[in-house]
């Protein structure tokens, strides 16, 4: 069974019908870049797998259960899926450690020393245990980019989205957050991932998706999908990002 698998997905808002009829699955274990113009419908997809947007027609299916229908639990569904925004969204009265584990005890009704335990570990794998009691706004791009996984991985998620993560960092900032990244996939997490970084889809991703107009265009390995695409529209969106 795969972890995701979306079926016939469509969303518009208003009269914009922005996802066209998306078909997709993720594996568990598996690693998937989504690549694609600016207004092909990217983050609307993501947002769609986690039901921050509600589609009008298809299905979301992780691990077998239907999280479109009605009689959901929806923040069980959710609970399964992590997010990392471009905009890292920390809360900024919150130090690193509360950051990492206001939702476990809020949530999941995690005890406050399993949260903190939970949350140091976590901390741990993002490189980032000497600023547990420092602020989001003490910290760089890169680490409050780092504290945001560490948080989503805090709530042991089956599946982590990553919305363009190193986009709005300076330049000498995202090495440090993709080789998180990179680590989180040798780990075996199951990762849906949205970047322009190709050198990092090239290298970490089992398969690379091409968007375009709300639909996915083409999709494989990224060898192929980035050496040698089948479809015009790929070819000229690969030669303005390469
Ligand atoms: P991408 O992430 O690929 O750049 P988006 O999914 O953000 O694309 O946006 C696709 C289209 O959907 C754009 O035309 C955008 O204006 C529109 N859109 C996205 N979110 C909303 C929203 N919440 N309300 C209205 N329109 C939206
Ligand atoms: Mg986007």
């Amino acid at each position: 069974m795969a972890l995701v698998e979306i079926k016939n997905l469509h969303k518009s808002f208003g009269s914009n019908h922005v996802l066209r009829g998306i078909d997709f699955t993720v594996e568990q274990g598996e690693v998937v870049c989504v690549i694609g113009p600016s207004g092909s419908g990217k983050s609307t997809l993501l947002r769609c797998v986690n039901l921050l947007e509600q589609p009008q027609e298809g299905q979301v299916i992780v691990r077998g259960e239907d999280i479109t229908d009605r009689d959901c639990h929806l923040d069980a569904a959710r609970q399964q899926i992590g997010m990392v925004f471009q905009q890292f969204n920390l809360f900024p009265h919150l130090t690193v450690l509360q950051n990492c584990t206001v939702a476990q005890t809020t949530v999941l009704k995690r005890k406050s020393s399993e949260a903190a335990r939970v949350a140091r570990a976590n901390l741990e794998r993002v490189g980032l245990t000497e600023k547990v009691t420092a602020y989001p706004a003490q910290l760089s791009g890169g680490q409050q980019q780092r504290v945001a996984i560490a948080r989503a991985l805090s709530m042991d998620p089956a599946l982590m989205l990553f919305d363009e993560p190193t986009s709005a960092l300076d330049p000498e900032l995202v090495g440090e957050v993709l080789t998180v990244m990179r680590k989180l996939a040798l780990d075996g997490m199951t990762m849906l991932v949205v970047t322009h970084e190709m050198a990092f889809a090239r290298e970490v991703a089992d398969r690379v998706a091409f968007m375009d107009g709300g639909v996915i265009v083409e999709q494989g390995p990224p060898a192929e999908l980035i050496g040698n695409p089948a479809h015009e529209r790929t070819r000229t969106f690969l030669r303005r990002v390469l």
